[in-house]
C-alpha cells in the first residue's frame, strides 16, 4: 500500500519550558511521514527553498519515503514557524508564521503520488486541498486535517473537502469552532452528516476520540512523565492513524480496526513530545511502537467487579 501526504516542510523556533530550538526541522508532512513510513510506502508534496539542506530532505526520506515531489525552490527560503508553550505544555502561541515558498505552493502530483491508496491532506489552504483531490482520482482512503485560520478565512471551501474525504482528523477547539457546537459528539456528528465515515477529535494531553455512525471510542494519551516538546504531536499521531490503516484497506474498515490505528497514532505521538521536534522519531523502532502499543490496551481495560447498587 502506499500513502501520499500533501503539506509543509518546515523550519520552526520552539520554546518550551524545557528549552529551545532556534531552528529545527518541521511541517506536518514531516511528522506524517515519519510516522507513517513504519506502515507503508510514503510520497511527501510540499515546497521547501534551498536553505533546505539535503540532510534535511533525508531526515524525511527516512524509511524509503519518496520525497521527488518535495519542490526545492532556487533562491527560496521554506516555510518558518515559531511557537512558545506555556508552562504546562498546553497553552501554545504562535510567535511567527513566514510562509515563504509556501505561499505560491500549488501542488503537483507525480503518477506516483496519485496513484496511492490513502492520502492525507495536512493542514493546507482547503482550495490546494480540492486541487489535490482532484489530481488523485481512485484513493481508497482520504484524511484531512485543517486549522482555526481556515475555519475562519476558507469555510465554504473547507467543507466542500470535508464532503469529500472519509475521515476529519481536528483538534477537539476546531470541531466546536467549525460547528458552533459546545459537544465535542455533536459536533463531530454534524461533521458525519457531511459525508465522512470517521471522525478524530484530538484532544491533546487528555488523548483523542474516534466518532462514527454509531459508535464512540477514546483513548488517553500515552502516559509520560514527562513531556519535552508537543510540537508534531497531531501530525505524528494522523501519520500512525492513517499508516495503520492503509495497511487494512484490502478488507472494510471496521471498528476494531478503526481503534487500533487510534492506538498506533497515540504511540508514535508519544514518541514525538519526549524531545524537540523530531529528534525522538528519527531514532525509534517498530518493537518500541508495539510495545507502547500493548501498554495502552492494557491501562483502558477493566474488569467487570459486581458490585449490587442500591435501587432506591
Ligand atoms: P502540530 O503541533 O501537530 O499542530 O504541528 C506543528 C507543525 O505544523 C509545525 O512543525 C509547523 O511547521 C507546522 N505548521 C504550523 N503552522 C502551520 C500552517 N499555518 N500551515 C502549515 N503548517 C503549519
Amino acid at each position: 500500500m502506499s500513502i501520499t501526504v500533501v503539506g509543509s516542510v518546515a523550519f520552526d523556533a520552539v520554546k518550551t519550558p524545557f528549552g529551545e530550538r532556534e531552528r529545527m526541522l518541521g511541517g506536518a508532512a514531516t511528522y506524517f511521514a515519519l510516522a507513517a513510513s513504519f506502515f507503508d510506502q510514503v510520497h511527501v508534496v510540499g515546497r521547501v527553498g534551498d536553505d533546505f539542506g539535503e540532510e534535511d530532505l533525508g531526515v524525511v526520506a527516512a524509511r524509503g519515503t519518496d520525497v521527488t515531489d518535495v519542490e526545492r525552490v532556487p533562491d527560496g527560503k521554506t516555510f518558518f514557524w515559531a511557537g512558545e508553550y506555556g508552562w504546562d505544555l498546553n497553552s501554545r502561541e504562535t510567535l511567527d508564521t513566514q510562509l515563504n515558498v509556501f505561499q505560491d505552493f500549488q501542488p503537483q502530483l507525480s503518477p506516483a503520488s496519485r496513484e496511492c491508496d490513502a492520502l492525507f491532506l495536512a493542514n493546507i489552504q482547503p482550495e490546494l486541498q480540492l486541487s489535490v483531490l482532484e489530481q488523485c482520482g481512485e484513493t481508497k482512503f482520504v484524511a484531512m486535517d485543517s486549522m482555526n485560520f481556515w475555519i475562519d478565512s476558507a469555510r465554504d471551501a473547507l467543507i466542500e473537502v470535508i464532503r469529500r474525504v472519509d475521515c476529519v482528523v481536528l483538534n477537539d477547539a476546531e470541531l466546536r469552532q467549525l460547528t458552533g457546537r459546545p459537544s465535542i459528539i455533536a459536533a463531530a456528528r454534524e461533521v458525519l452528516g457531511l459525508g465522512p465515515s470517521a471522525v478524530v477529535a484530538k484532544q491533546g494531553e487528555y488523548g483523542s476520540a474516534l466518532v462514527t455512525e454509531d459508535q464512540f471510542f477514546s483513548l488517553p494519551a500515552f502516559p509520560l512523565e514527562k513531556v519535552i516538546d508537543p510540537t508534531g504531536a497531531g501530525d505524528t499521531f494522523a501519520g500512525g492513524f492513517v499508516g495503520f490503516l492503509a495497511r487494512q484497506l484490502d478488507r472494510p474498515l471496521t471498528e476494531p480496526v478503526l481503534r487500533q490505528a487510534m492506538a498506533y497514532g497515540t504511540a508514535l505521538a508519544s514518541f514525538t513530545v519526549e524531545e524537540f521536534g523530531t529528534e525522538r522519531l528519527q531514532r525509534m523502532n517498530g518493537g518500541e511502537i508495539d510495545s507502547r502499543v500493548e501498554e495502552l490496551r492494557r491501562i483502558t481495560q477493566f474488569e467487570h467487579v459486581a458490585v449490587p447498587l442500591e435501587t432506591s
